[in-house]
């Protein structure tokens, strides 16, 4: 993947030309700054291209004699669909058996905000966490489920507000072990 940085200053000339299409005043008060803030905003919004798991990381996978599952659920996640530049949001639960090595707890959300803060499709997104959570650790098995509401859906198209898509990718004894499956989705279910 490209290692990026926008040009703020492109962004925002882009944004005005954008307003000017819409039929708005870029020159109106409450529109002034509108470019410079959408600028920084997409740029938050798609800073993952610059960074990659292993920057994340950054060496924070320990050794352990562990080969228990590790499920870590209810992490929230917003993210862009490529289709619409609108946004997709909802949670993700990601386990995994360790075969010596646990990451960090807070790492696994970071992996995730590495793939999430890009222009994304679910599918893509589920399966990239799950490699890069499987490559970290060498787990023995990985599991990933997400579920989320698409704006795309919602404010436009079929507006179908209550709908949530649900995506799942299962790597190694995750996918071949239809017990170690079954016991990551009963502990990725939320208990909210
Ligand atoms: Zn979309």
């Amino acid at each position: 993947m490209p290692r990026h940085r926008p040009d703020e200053g492109k962004i925002a000339e882009l944004v005005r030309k954008l307003l000017e299409e819409l039929g708005e005043d870029p020159s109106r008060e409450g529109l002034l700054k509108t470019p410079s803030r959408v600028a920084k905003s997409l740029a938050f919004l798609t800073r993952g291209y610059a960074e990659t798991p292993r920057k994340v990381l950054n060496g924070a996978v320990f050794t352990t004699g562990s080969d228990q599952m590790v499920v870590l659920r209810d992490i929230e996640t917003y993210s862009l669909c490529e289709h619409h530049l609108l946004p997709f949001y909802g949670r993700c639960a990601v386990g995994y058996v360790a075969r010596g090595r646990v990451l960090g707890v807070s790492k696994i959300a970071r992996i995730l905000e590495c793939y999430a803060r890009r222009l994304q499709i679910q599918e893509r997104l589920t399966s990239q966490v799950a490699e890069a959570i499987a490559e970290a650790t060498g787990a023995e098995g990985v599991g990933v489920v997400m579920e989320c509401r698409h704006l795309c859906m919602m404010m436009r198209g079929v507006e179908k507000q209550n709908s949530v898509m649900t995506t799942s990718a299962m790597l190694g004894s995750f996918r071949s072990d239809p017990r170690t499956r079954q016991e990551f989705l009963s502990l990725a279910r939320s208990t909210r």
